[in-house]
């Protein structure tokens, strides 16, 4: 597993984001989704294994309701330490705009496994594109997959909840589980008045400068 996607789109002389570094947990797996404006706004989605954090983007949101099929596009690597990064990524840097974490907790195989056999699991689980966990977080609990679209984009996943305890039935919708106050709401109030798109070009001429 290599970090040097990821540290190749960031200047870290610029973002605030951590530089990766690979780092083995303490004891217990995690995951953490976090909510990004970007360009647009979206959801990170990242689960923890071999000291990375294994990351897709959900432009929707993950969803507790099971008849949701939530595209999930596979990205870079992050560190570990990304977990609990929160903060402004300035303009003119890879995903200029604003991240918050908005859950985070442990994560484990649906068999709940000890920690190593666990990895193992999802490892297995991710190669053969077809990967069952359970999340202990605040607001996602309970058993989800995460499944590889065949012959579409090379990138693209289902993240899908497995009917379980914690599955709901009514329309699931994750902006509505944000708090009105959370950093990005207060951040997007603010900038209302003079608000103006992300300047994409900048980025791609950002990462052409890289390569
Ligand atoms: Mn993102």
């Amino acid at each position: 597993m290599s970090l040097q996607l990821y540290n190749k789109k960031r200047n870290f002389k610029d973002t605030p984001e951590p530089s990766g570094k690979q780092k083995k947990t303490a004891s217990k797996l995690i995951f953490v989704v976090q909510r990004h404006k970007a360009s647009h706004l979206h959801y990170d989605f990242r689960l923890e294994m071999e000291g990375t954090l294994k990351s897709w983007a959900v432009p929707k949101g993950p969803s507790l309701n099971p008849k949701d099929k939530r595209l999930a596009m596979m990205v870079e690597d992050h560190p570990y330490s990304y977990r609990n990064f929160e903060g402004i990524i300035p303009e003119g840097n890879y995903g200029a705009g604003i991240v918050e974490v908005w859950d985070t907790g442990s994560l484990s195989d649906i068999d709940n496994s000890d920690t190593a056999t666990a990895e193992k699991k999802l490892i297995a689980g991710l190669k053969a594109g077809n990967l069952k966990f359970t999340l202990h977080g605040k607001k996602l609990k309970g058993e989800f997959a995460l499944v590889k679209l065949r012959g579409k984009q090379e990138n693209a996943w289902l993240l899908i909840k497995h009917r379980d305890k914690f599955a709901v039935d009514e329309d699931y919708n994750s902006e509505e589980k944000t708090p009105k106050n959370s950093a990005i709401n207060k951040w997007l109030e603010k900038n209302k008045e003079h608000q103006k798109p992300i300047a994409e070009k900048k980025v791609t001429t950002a990462l052409k400068k890289k390569e």
